[in-house]
């Protein structure tokens, strides 16, 4: 699949680096500064619009937003301070009390928290489908307004492809909602594919550097002024410096994500050989459920990668103290390898044999590679699981 060219030709890799960048003037800078400034003269006529950073107006907004619509290949964009303000914007700009949201079974968890306590108390109901592209069709409702889903999953990497949701969305007149955390536009196209809305939290791949916070919603023009309109009356508004902050990560996003891919490949090729690792969860391997449409359709497979250690739990929790080059923290998508056992973070709640019931067997530990030398990160795995036993 193509990258996505837009009208000037350029590819990604050039508009991430250009696009929003200042005008060529003697004397201008170079990149774009920090406005670091609540507010901003007005018109005392009142004429022109009103600039406010709580109104997402602020210039860093605006050119950290050309740039992003770029990369997405969407018509609007909009920056918020959080991944989670973003889908709660995005979810809000769709439904209103008395409408219904029909999900992926496996969401994140800060997502599922939203939908099952707060819209819930809003009055907007939720229900969930498990996966599969039919299951869909059969769980819509008369008063369904979004379809939910992430283009992978955490943390099966399972993928769903917005083109199998967008014809049944367009029966029942609902909006197509995606969360591509996990597959950047370098990966995948999800705009394009049939989203109406996209949601990223720009905290993991857009950043990529473990130091900023901040959402996105990209999206159809229509939607998205009621979108803009709830981040603004919610006061989703992304600080100046945050802003500027994700300008700067999205300059090398291509570059990074192909380092990304390059050690996911490597990395899940390798741990599927190895005798301690009882299963690899990687959408590149062809033992993945998901393997022939992701190769397909993604252009690159990500760095994100779970494995289940034949030890169990108790050998997970002996590898990860083992490991030295990797971490283990929350969060993906950064430079530095990350790594998280879902039974101690997203998945909690839930008791081993409900894991087991969602496909998490035990030993299970997720891996988000950065974009260290793959040879380092194999040597970390292979002296973890060495101690492990
Ligand atoms: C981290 C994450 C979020 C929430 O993003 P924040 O920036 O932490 O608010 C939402 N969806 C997915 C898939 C995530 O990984």
């Amino acid at each position: 699949m193509s990258e996505g060219t837009e009208g000037d030709g350029r590819g990604i890799s050039t508009r991430a680096v250009h696009t929003g960048e200042p005008a060529m003037e003697v004397g201008a800078p170079v990149v774009n500064p920090i406005y670091q400034t609540t507010t901003f003269y007005s018109d005392p006529s009142g004429a022109g619009e009103v600039l406010y950073t709580r109104y997402g107006n602020n210039p860093n907004h605006r050119r950290v937003e050309a740039r992003l619509r770029s990369i997405e290949g969407a018509d609007e964009c909009l920056v918020t301070a959080s991944g989670i303000s973003a889908m709660v914007a995005a979810l809000l700009g769709c439904v209103r009390a008395g409408d219904h949201i029909l999900a992926a079974r496996a969401l994140y968890g800060g997502t599922q928290v939203l939908l099952d306590r707060e819209l819930s108390r809003l009055g907007i109901e939720s229900s969930y489908v498990d996966f599969s592209a039919d299951g869909w069709r059969d769980a819509v409702r008369e008063n369904t307004k979004v379809l939910l889903a992430e283009t992978l999953s955490n943390p099966l990497l399972r993928f769903t492809d917005p083109a199998d949701l967008a014809p049944v969305a367009r029966e029942v007149g609902a909006a197509v909602v995606f969360d591509a955390t996990f597959t950047p536009g370098t990966n995948f196209r999800t705009y394009e594919r049939g989203a109406d809305l996209v949601v990223h939290s720009a905290t993991k791949y857009f950043g990529g550097h473990s130091d900023v916070t901040a959402g996105v919603v990209c999206g159809r023009s229509d939607l998205m002024r009621s979108v803009a309109d709830r981040a603004r009356i919610f006061g989703a508004a992304l600080d100046p410096h945050a802003a500027w902050l994700l300008e700067r990560g999205i300059k090398t996003l291509p570059l990074r994500m192909q380092r990304h891919n390059e050690n996911g490949l490597a990395v899940a090729r390798w741990a599927s050989e190895q005798p301690e690792i009882a299963r690899v969860h990687y959408p590149g391997l062809d033992t993945h459920p998901d393997h022939a449409a992701a190769a397909e359709r993604l252009n690159g497979f990500g760095g994100m990668m779970s494995i289940e250690l034949r030890g169990g739990d108790e050998a997970s929790d002996r590898f990860v103290r083992a490991l030295r080059l990797a971490k283990v923290a929350p969060s993906l998508g950064s430079v530095e390898t990350l790594v998280s056992e879902p039974r101690r973070t997203s998945h909690v709640a839930l008791t081993r044999d409900e894991r087991r019931a969602q496909g998490i067997g035990d030993g299970f530990i997720r891996f988000s590679l950065g974009i260290e030398d793959a040879a380092d990160l194999t040597a970390d795995i292979r002296r973890a699981l060495d101690a492990a036993g």
